[in-house]
């Protein structure tokens, strides 16, 4: 199919590199063609009407050139739809970051793009409105991902035998799951290891908001959340996407978040 040439999509700003004295190169999420790479060339002049339209994680409508011999898109025009990160707390920057992140290292198709732009989309516009305990919606927002991305976070059944695992979680670094208690005995024997460097033991607060995750909404001030609750997740998960996705994967924006 020959491609157009041409087009305009809404898009979300997801990583700004400085290319050269005036132009920037910019990493895109489209809603229509996925990830890009575009040159906004003359757009780091003061005096260009540009000027504020490229910020990280802004939302723009963008009209986009395609050249026969490069990857890089070039920026033809661009309206401003909405900064999100002007006046927002450091953490929750820090959030939505890492947010972006996520989605400026996956891979998917141009027909799924929409679903990526409407999830980051919605975590962009919902996530500065809460008040208590922010780093849920970081967390659903990785839920939500992961569902998208077809490695649904599996918690009510062991991965091995498929019994009701019940509140604790036993996740396996080694496996990239959740086992139940016996099965994760078996496990640490033929690892020949003591469990303690390759099991993280989700279990109270830790479990509980794992557990409810799919409607975390509802329970958005039920938890005093620590630092180590804070890491033990987010090792849990960035382990699950490493496993899964990418042994790579990288979640640097949350590095010296203070909960
Ligand atoms: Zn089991």
């Amino acid at each position: 199919m020959q491609e157009s040439r041409h087009f305009s999509s809404n898009c979300i700003v997801l990583r700004v590199t400085d290319y050269s004295e005036s132009s920037y190169i910019l990493l895109l999420l489209s809603e229509t063609h996925g990830l890009i790479s575009a040159i906004a060339k003359g757009a780091k002049k003061l005096n260009s009407k540009y000027f504020s339209v490229f910020g990280l994680l802004n939302e723009f409508d963008g009209e986009f050139t395609r050249s026969a011999r490069s990857e890089l898109l070039t920026i033809t025009n661009a309206n401003l739809i909405k900064s999100h990160l002007p006046g927002l707390k450091y953490s929750i920057v820090q959030l939505l970051s890492a947010g972006a992140e996520l989605i400026s290292q996956s891979i998917f198709e141009e027909e799924e793009a929409d679903k990526y732009y409407r999830l980051l989309h919605g975590y962009l516009t919902y996530l500065p409105t809460v008040s208590n305990n922010p780093v849920l919606i970081f967390w659903r927002f990785i839920y939500s991902y992961l569902k998208l991305v077809g490695i649904e976070l599996e918690i009510t059944t062991c991965h091995q035998c498929s019994s009701y695992m019940g509140m604790i979680l036993n996740y396996s670094i080694r496996n990239g799951c959740f086992f139940c208690s016996s099965c994760l005995k078996k496990e640490s024997i033929s690892a020949d290891l003591s469990g303690s460097a390759s099991i993280v033991i989700l279990a109270g607060v830790s479990a509980e908001i794992v557990h409810k995750l799919p409607s975390i909404g509802n329970h958005m001030s039920d938890f005093t959340i620590t630092k180590t609750t804070f890491e033990l997740i987010n090792k849990v998960f960035l382990n699950y996407l490493r496993y899964h996705l990418h042994p790579k994967l990288h979640l640097n924006s949350l590095k010296g978040f203070i909960i």
